[in-house]
């Protein structure tokens, strides 16, 4: 039996179908794979639905930074602030929350920015070669990330990711008044004093199609779906990999677990350690009017909020709270920021809301994503934890875990994704 049939005969089931399962079934798929995906939803309809859009190449930075820990009152008491640690979720938090202070200290920020780097700078292309195999190269747009501040003292806390980006060969330029007017021009003026911008990231104005788009491309290749609630996956004494669901237990030659803020229940099934929890954001959308707002993402950092022009309209995202999987949304946070909105961007007045959402961001406290084997069981591959980047990086994740199965040379170091690190 040649390799091509050895592959052509190894089943794989994917369970989870956000952007990162959808990717991964594709991937696995170009290479003969028989792949089964497998979620409880409509693809692409949970976190990877709501998104800002961003496929942001120069995200190093972790979202622990050093001083984090000053912030961490704000959490529980700020009523306006974006970051929101709910009372009631406190203790749950504690063992999280004490790795996430941890992973602010300048040497792990360090080391971390490096763990990020070689997977952000590859995931635009990564995402251009999933896109080639799947009608989806018009999707993804080259229009830059820009972020813009109020005044020099907001611009001036840029000041390490300014450092990072320089240390890790990121391009950007730092934007004056008028050079910002030029890109967009229907932000109010008075709305900033300077920006960043990344000329090099990518904008999706409608994930949810991205990874639709992704999982078509993996069912013409021969995969198959499943739409059923997994409850248990568990390895077999040949070798295989069980996985039962609410209606029926399915067996598999490998496993690859991409079930976002969800996944911890799985990694604990087969004996491994994870610190996830989940970093809920919000968006508010409202309808389109007449003519294009903005031609790329803005951010506001010092609201804690990203304008994104989506395919129904212009999306306000911001927010990031510690409440777990199960507890209800809050809006009022959100809400709270429309005159904002309103003043900064002008055209949105004359907008009506057309849709509140909530998403559940799959956070490791050190920003890294779980990309690799189980320290456990050899035939399953974990492919989770993405936080803030889960569109950024779900193409490059996909490739790295085709890779995998597929016994190739790792491109580059993978020891700071794997399981085990927790
Ligand atoms: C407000 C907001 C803005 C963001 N902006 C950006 C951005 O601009 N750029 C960026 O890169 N990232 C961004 N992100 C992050 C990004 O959206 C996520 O990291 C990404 O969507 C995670 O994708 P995923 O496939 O891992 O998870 P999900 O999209 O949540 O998919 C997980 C899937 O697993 C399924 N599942 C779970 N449990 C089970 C089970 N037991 N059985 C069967 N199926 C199951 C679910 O139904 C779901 O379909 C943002 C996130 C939020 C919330």
């Amino acid at each position: 039996m040649n390799t091509a049939e050895t592959k052509r005969q190894r089943s794989i089931a994917v369970v989870g179908a956000g952007i990162v399962g959808a990717a991964t079934a594709l991937a696995l798929a170009a290479e003969g794979h028989a792949v089964t995906v497998i979620d409880r939803g409509e693809v692409g309809a949970a976190t990877s639905f709501g998104n800002a859009g961003g496929i942001v190449g120069g995200a190093v930075t972790p979202t622990a930074t050093p001083g984090v820990i000053r912030s961490i009152p704000s959490y529980l008491f700020d009523r306006n602030g974006a970051a929101v640690l709910r009372p009631a979720y406190v203790f749950q938090a504690l063992p999280w929350l004490a790795r996430f202070i941890a992973a602010g200290r300048p040497a792990r920020v360090a080391a971390i920015a490096a763990a990020l780097h070689p997977l952000v700078s590859s995931a635009m292309h990564a995402h251009q070669a999933l896109a080639g195999l799947s009608d989806a190269l018009g999707f993804i747009k080259l229009v830059g990330w820009l972020k813009v501040y109020g005044s020099e003292a907001a611009f001036s806390k840029t000041a390490l990711e300014r450092e990072l980006m320089t240390r890790h060969g990121i391009n950007f330029s730092i934007l004056d008044a008028g050079e910002i007017a030029d890109l967009e021009p229907k932000l109010n003026k008075d709305a900033y004093h300077c920006g960043l911008f990344q000329p090099d990231s990518g904008f999706v104005n409608y994930p949810m199609r991205l990874a639709q788009a992704y999982f078509n491309g993996a069912l013409l290749r021969g995969a198959r779906y499943i739409q059923q609630n997994v409850q248990e996956i568990k390895p077999l004494n040949d070798g295989g990999i069980s996985v039962r669901t609410e209606q029926a237990t399915h067996r598999f030659d490998s496993v690859v677990i991409a079930t976002g803020a969800w996944s911890k229940q799985f990694a604990t099934q087969l004996g491994d350690q994870v610190s996830l929890d989940t970093e809920r954001g919000y968006h508010i959308s409202l309808a389109l009017t007449d003519g294009p707002l903005l031609t790329r993402p803005v951010g506001f950092p010092e609201k804690d909020c990203v304008l994104s022009p989506m395919h129904d309209g212009i999306t306000v995202v911001s927010g990031d709270e510690l409440a777990g999987l199960t507890a209800a949304p809050d809006f009022r946070r959100i809400r709270a920021l429309m005159p904002f909105v309103n003043s900064v961007l002008p055209g949105t007045r004359l907008q009506t809301v057309q849709r509140e959402w909530m998403g559940h961001r799959p956070s490791t406290p050190d920003s890294l994503p779980v990309i690799g084997r189980s320290a456990r069981c050899k035939n399953v591959f974990y492919a989770f934890g993405h936080g803030h980047l889960g569109l950024t990086l779900s193409a490059i994740t996909a490739q790295l875990i085709a890779g995998m199965v597929g016994g190739r040379a790792e491109p580059f170091d993978l020891t700071p994704y794997r399981i085990n690190r927790f």
